[in-house]
């Protein structure tokens, strides 16, 4: 029996959600240890806290072969030079692929192989299909002055590492330039 309640879902591009979703609202205190520069950060957390990401998230579980999906929405802004971020992850079950598609605003993915640590960015834009391939933490920057939007759909037992990528965070940062987006090595970025 198909429960049709949970076959056609609304995306709303004006709120960044999906209509009835759960929603999960990640604040700029709880990204701590994501930012490279820690005194722009303390500086950025004195003028007061703020919503740096939001994704609102159908997971229906489901047998092998499932799919769930979710609707990101980054904010515009910068710590230092660092453009607001996602978290990021590895999938718990290391293979899981997932594609994002891009809907509103300039983003870029940025995408480390865990076993070479080997870095490169995409960017990505409205009607933009990202392939994100297995064993490879991604992170998702938003580049430009509105928000963010993109649609993640990824295996229903790919499950979220979060916990590898605080460890030793991203090798690389995206950070602003004058010549524009430029990713540069963590270990680079504020000498
Ligand atoms: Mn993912």
């Amino acid at each position: 029996m198909i429960d049709i309640g949970n076959v056609v879902q609304k995306l709303n591009l004006n709120e960044g959600c999906i209509e009835g979703a759960n929603v999960k609202v990640r604040m700029l205190s709880e990204l701590k240890e994501c930012f490279a520069d820690t005194d722009a950060y303390n500086v950025a957390m004195d003028a007061g806290d703020r919503v740096v990401y939001s994704v609102s998230s159908i997971e229906p579980g489901g047998e092998d072969g499932g799919l769930h999906y979710g609707l990101g929405m980054i904010m515009p802004g910068k710590i230092g030079d660092e453009y607001f971020l996602t978290r990021g992850h590895l999938h718990s079950k290391r293979s899981a692929v997932e594609i994002y598609i891009g809907l509103k605003g300039k983003g870029t993915m940025l995408l480390e192989d865990e076993d070479s640590g080997e870095s490169r960015t995409v960017e990505f834009k409205e009607n933009t299909v990202v392939y994100v391939p297995g064993y490879t933490a991604h992170r998702t920057y938003n580049i430009g002055n509105e928000p963010v939007l993109y649609l993640g759909i990824y295996a229903a037992d790919a499950g979220h590492d979060y916990e590898a990528v605080r460890e030793k965070n991203f090798n690389c940062v995206v950070t602003e330039t004058g010549a524009g987006p430029e990713m540069k090595k963590r270990s680079d970025y504020l000498k």
